[in-house]
């Protein structure tokens, strides 16, 4: 679209989304730079140095359903270092580990009914079939599977897992946002007794090197540790341009792909009603415990915890999914409201908490089997999507002319991923473009 040609357009947050938006408008002919408040790109999905290993902050697979990400993989020449792995679940339900997400294991698992145990199966298979979400974003997702599953089955399975993800927000959770992770996670096998997941050979790096590489070849700038203080509009509510490290620079559109939640500092020119339906939307934090062990705690790469003398939802072996030089890679999420004490406590507590539970998932786990730990937090790890929360979202396309804004909350109702902040980014564009043209 030539519209763009020369265009100064400003985009805010070098996350997977941030970079996808930079490439579509390059691709359009837009001049583009991209402001980044972290020392490195990628965000949610970026990497760091585990004593000597490169390694996502937070834990990345890939389901079968990703298309969107599949598409970007080809069109960065990427494709063949996507890996395929037939990986195993389990479940840890009162002191035992159990296995899962086969129809064996369903039948063995001691926790549910025969009868529930075929209903829950077939709430995985009509899941799996729905495509609008509609009716299921007004459902309540506690209401939706106690229909399916009963009291007993819904405080079997999920009622601890939702209870340690949402805590004072577990009966604010829409049935659309689990049923689309249901659908994501069940479409991901190889057949109905094999689930098969993916990995990048090289991490999720690899793809957001190569999103690097080609926005600069195609002249866009990235400018790390530059964190956009304020986003400056004309009296007349018309974009001028953004303020980085206290320096103003002169820009036509903004895009931002930051949490919306930072917007109403960014941009106080924002009408008041916008803003308040921006801070309507509430958020979980996550302080991601990281460990590098000696051994492998489980032959899982996801175990669901439902115990009551464990405060973790589930964890997961990264490295049974992506096999990284000789060690085992696990990571232990602790999802919170970041309003928590507990999210402020020292990031050696939520180490700690996470070994002393090793113990009872592996009981020849030792402490000399760890060789590091370190702990990732993010403010923003999983938007709230209480029913109705097709409704709740605010535009993309702000009052303010010239300022557009989308974060994770906008995939809703499907999983956070790469592959939703690729297809997202491009929606965005799209609906830039279908502005400026009309
Ligand atoms: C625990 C966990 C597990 C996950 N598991 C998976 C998985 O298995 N598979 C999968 O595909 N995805 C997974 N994800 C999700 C995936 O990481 C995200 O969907 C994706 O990274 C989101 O990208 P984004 O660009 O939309 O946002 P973000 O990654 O949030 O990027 C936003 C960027 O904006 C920057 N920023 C903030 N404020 C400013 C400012 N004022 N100025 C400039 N820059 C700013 C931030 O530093 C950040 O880099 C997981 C995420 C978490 C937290």
């Amino acid at each position: 679209m030539s519209g763009f040609q020369g265009r100064r357009i400003a985009v805010i947050g070098a996350g997977p989304m941030g970079l996808m938006v930079a490439l579509e408008f390059l691709k359009k002919g837009a001049a583009v730079d991209i402001y980044e408040y972290d020392d490195r790109i990628g965000g949610m999905s970026a990497t760091f140095d585990f004593d000597g290993l490169a390694i996502e902050r937070y834990y990345h697979f890939i389901c079968g359903p990703d298309q969107p990400m599949f598409d970007l993989l080809s069109e960065l020449g990427l494709s063949d270092r996507l890996r395929w792995v037939e990986t195993k679940m389990g479940y840890y339900f009162n002191g035992r580990l159990f296995p899962w997400g086969t129809p064996q294991a369903l039948l063995s698992f001691p926790g549910l009914d025969l009868v529930t145990k075929l209903r829950y199966a077939a709430m995985v298979m009509r899941t799996k079939g729905v495509s609008d979400w509609r009716e299921l974003d007004r459902v309540n997702v506690i209401d939706w599977l106690k229909r399916w599953l009963g009291e007993k089955g819904y405080n079997s399975l999920w009622k601890s897992l939702f209870e340690l993800k949402f805590h004072e927000y577990t009966n604010s959770i829409s049935a659309a946002w689990l049923g689309t992770r249901i659908k994501r996670v069940g479409l991901s096998r190889k057949n109905i007794f094999k689930e098969l997941l993916g990995y990048l050979e090289g991490g999720s790096d690899v793809l957001l090197q190569a999103m690097d590489d080609k926005i600069k070849k195609l002249g866009g700038r990235i400018f790390l540790k530059a964190p956009v203080q304020q986003i400056v509009a004309a009296s007349s509510g018309k974009i001028s341009g953004i303020v980085v490290n206290g320096e103003h620079k002169d820009y036509d559109t903004v895009v931002s792909t930051v949490p919306i939640q930072y917007i109403p500092r960014l941009a106080p020119q924002l009408p008041e009603k916008f803003r308040k339906q921006i801070d309507s939307i509430a958020n979980i934090g996550v302080a991601c415990v990281i460990l590098k062990l000696k051994h492998r705690i489980t032959e899982n790469f996801w175990v669901n915890i439902n115990d009551p003398n464990i405060g973790i939802p589930g964890v997961i072996e990264y490295s049974n999914l992506n096999p990284v030089g000789g060690v085992h890679i696990l990571y232990a999420p602790f999802y919170m409201p970041t309003s928590h004490a507990k999210y402020r406590q020292p990031d050696q507590d939520f180490i700690s908490e996470t070994t002393a539970y090793l113990k009872r998932l592996n009981p020849q786990y030792s402490s000399e089997w760890i060789l590091s730990s370190r702990v990732s937090r993010y403010e923003f790890a999983q938007t709230v999507c209480p029913p109705g929360f097709y409704d709740m979202l605010p535009s993309m396309k702000t009052p303010l002319a010239g300022l557009w804004m989308a974060d994770t909350a906008y995939y809703y109702p499907e999983d956070r991923s790469i592959s939703e902040s690729v297809r997202m980014a491009k929606v965005l564009v799209d609906a830039i473009c279908r502005d400026s043209a009309s």
